[in-house]
Parts: C-alpha cells; sequence; structure tokens
C-alpha cells in the first residue's frame, strides 16, 4: 500500500487534541459528495492529489459549525489508490454524524463526488481495501465495513461505492479485506508500541534521536535499567518501554497495559520529572548584543555597530530610504540610516513617542530581538 503520511501531504497542526480511541467495530465509507473533477483520476493527476487532501482539511478547519479538530477523516484515497493519513489510527473520527457513530466506526474517505468523478477507479478500490487494513492491523478496528448511510440519513457514500461496500468491499481481483479484530488486542504482547510528540520531540517504540538516549541515560542512572540488554542507545526499544514503564510506577501512575498510565511511553509529566526539564526543539529567543551606547550612532560616522543595526532594519523590513538600488548594511550612519529607523520607531508602540531616528537601548532591543 502506498501511505502518504500527514507530512507527506502537507498537512496543518489538528486544532484540538485529537481524542484517543483504542479500537472499533468496523470502518464506515464516504465520499466528498459534491463536485469533484474527474481530471483527477487522470494517470497524471497524482501530483494534485496532496493539495487535493490540504483543500479537504483546510474547510474542514473553517467548519465553524462543526467545530472540527481537524479533517474528519481517519484516511482517504485518492483515485490512484494512495491512502492519505488523516487523523490516523486510533483517533476518533469526526465524520460518521454522531458522538456515537464516530466510536463505533473509523471513517474512510474515497476522493470521489456526487458529480464529475462519480465511479471509483479500480486502484481507488485497492486503496480502500489497503486503508481499511492499515486501520484494521494498526487501528485495532473491527471486522465490519459499512457506508456513512447506515446509521445516518445521507447519500454517502453515493451509490456505485455503496454497492462495492455492500458487496463485500473487495479488491478488484476479488479478495476481500483481511484481518479484523473482533475484540480489542494490546499491540505488541501487551508492550505499548505507539509514539507520542512532546515538545516537537517524539517517544516510544521506534522514536530515534539524542533525546531518546537522554531518556535512557536519565532511566539507568535512576535505577530503572534493568530491561537493557544493551544501550541505551538513540533508538526506542521495547526496553525503553519497560523501564520507562517501571519509572512510570515508581510515580505512583497506575496501569501497564497500552495507553494506560504505565504503559512506558512518556507524558510531559513523567518527562519532566526523569529529566528535571522537558526537551524540545523550541528556538532559543535570540540573544541580542549589548547596546552599544549612543555615541556609536552620529551621522556621518562609522561604528561597527552600524552594520549590526542595519541587518535589524533590514530583517525587520525597514529598509525603504536607500542612495541607490537598495539599503545595503554597512557601519556608516547616514541620513538614511536615521530615516529607517525612525521609520522603525513610527511602527512600533513602545518607541512612537520619539521617533528621531537614532537608536536608543529600547529601540536597540526591539529592532534586533
Ligand atoms: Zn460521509
Ligand atoms: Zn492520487
Amino acid at each position: 500500500m502506498e501511505l502518504v503520511t500527514r507530512a507527506g501531504w502537507g498537512a496543518r497542526p489538528s486544532r484540538y487534541d485529537l481524542v484517543y480511541i483504542a479500537s472499533t467495530l468496523g470502518v464506515k465509507i464516504h465520499y466528498e459528495g459534491a463536485y469533484v473533477p474527474k481530471s483527477l483520476a487522470d494517470p497524471g493527476a497524482h501530483g494534485s492529489c496532496a493539495g487535493h487532501m490540504r483543500d479537504i482539511q483546510a474547510s474542514h478547519l473553517a467548519n465553524r459549525v462543526e467545530d472540527y479538530s481537524d479533517i474528519a477523516y481517519n484516511a482517504a484515497v485518492c483515485p490512484h489508490g494512495a491512502v492519505f493519513e488523516g487523523r490516523g489510527l486510533h483517533r476518533k473520527t469526526g465524520a460518521n454524524g454522531s458522538q456515537t457513530l464516530n466510536t463505533d466506526d473509523y471513517a474512510v474517505l474515497a476522493m470521489l463526488g456526487s458529480s464529475g468523478l462519480v465511479i471509483p477507479t479500480d486502484p481507488m478500490l485497492d486503496g480502500l481495501v489497503d486503508a481499511i487494513g492499515w486501520l484494521r492491523t494498526g487501528g485495532s478496528a473491527g471486522k465490519r465495513v459499512l457506508g456513512h448511510r447506515d446509521g445516518k440519513a445521507t447519500a454517502c457514500p453515493g451509490d456505485p461505492l455503496y454497492a462495492w461496500v455492500q458487496a463485500g468491499a473487495r479488491r478488484p481481483d476479488g479478495t476481500a479485506p483481511q484481518g479484523g479484530t473482533s475484540t480489542p488486542v494490546p499491540s505488541a504482547g501487551g508492550i505499548a508500541r505507539y509514539q507520542v510528540t512532546i515538545n516537537g520531540l517524539t517517544y516510544g517504540f521506534g522514536a530515534k534521536g539524542p533525546h531518546v538516549a537522554e531518556v535512557g541515560k536519565a532511566l539507568v542512572k535512576a535505577g530503572f535499567g534493568r530491561h537493557y540488554q544493551v544501550g541505551p542507545d538513540e533508538t526506542w526499544t521495547d526496553a525503553d518501554t519497560r523501564n520507562f514503564s517501571d519509572f512510570q510506577l515508581s510515580l505512583g501512575f497506575k496501569g501497564t497495559a497500552p495507553h494506560q498510565d504505565a504503559d512506558g511511553v512518556p507524558g510531559p509529566v513523567s518527562l519532566q520529572r526523569l529529566l528535571g526539564h522537558l526537551p524540545g526543539k523550541t528556538v532559543k529567543a535570540s540573544v541580542v548584543p549589548p547596546f552599544p551606547g549612543r555615541s556609536a550612532f552620529a551621522l556621518g560616522r562609522s561604528n561597527p555597530a552600524v552594520t549590526v543595526l542595519d541587518h535589524g532594519l533590514v530583517r525587520k523590513g525597514y529598509a525603504h530610504h536607500h542612495a541607490g538600488a537598495k539599503y545595503q548594511p554597512g557601519p556608516l550612519f547616514t541620513e538614511y540610516t536615521r530615516k529607517n529607523v525612525a521609520d522603525f520607531q513610527r511602527a512600533t508602540p513602545a518607541l512612537a513617542g520619539d521617533p528621531d531616528g537614532y537608536p536608543g537601548p529600547l529601540t536597540w532591543q526591539l529592532l534586533l530581538s
């Protein structure tokens, strides 16, 4: 199956945390309704499908009536058969019509319309079966496959696709979807194997990076390293999960089954307790060089601080005044420099009272931060 991850199609972040769901009874199939251009199914048009996905997400994020957290579907399938990750595995859909319906089944969208492109392509049917299999294997989806109209008064997913659902949701070669659970089963023999992102860094089975090694070393140091045969190193293994679970239990967290508090996958609280800080990709506040003193800025005089000042002006877009083609950073404080600084001061409420164009400490600070 060809899976296009959220990063792969350029998804925007969710508006709210998506609700975790352990398992479902099955999967419901949807179409877009409305008009989908037939040209989307052209063999050479697959390059447009990611953009089509972004458009659907944007329309859902803009829908303040439904107040969607994200694109409503767990996955979407394009006419070329690629599976686009929507809300993804173990996330409650927003597409099935009510809280109960959304808890009962995942939702998969076929990029099919009520006009224009109305007949599913063979690759799309293969992709839908791929998506169902993905949700069964990775998301503990149950065996049933239904249409949106089962349980809700709607034309969705359209007659041609609904006929396919009723005929068993088979691949064009006749193969029925495989897998599917009747009762939820814990993954990997009871060891949690999902990942979480905290402060821009990923933790949990398969996560990689120096931050993973940092957690491992801290676990060993705190006396929670008994499951390591080797390592710890920069790849998160089941041993990391088991050790982290021991640590969580020591904090009084309960429950070691996947998605319970002591399942060995970090949360911000346990991570902070272990490390004493929360690692993250947050950009450090840029360091503003010390104010060089007012004497550095005199008309017609050069000072290295003027070059620093000029770069700030250019970066913030206050380079309107210049002698020739373009305002160039340099050590000479000119009348152009002064006028550009004055523009910045006028545009900045804290400085607008005295827009003389000569930098003081506050102008320096605000321009360069
Ligand atoms: Zn629908
Ligand atoms: Zn496509």
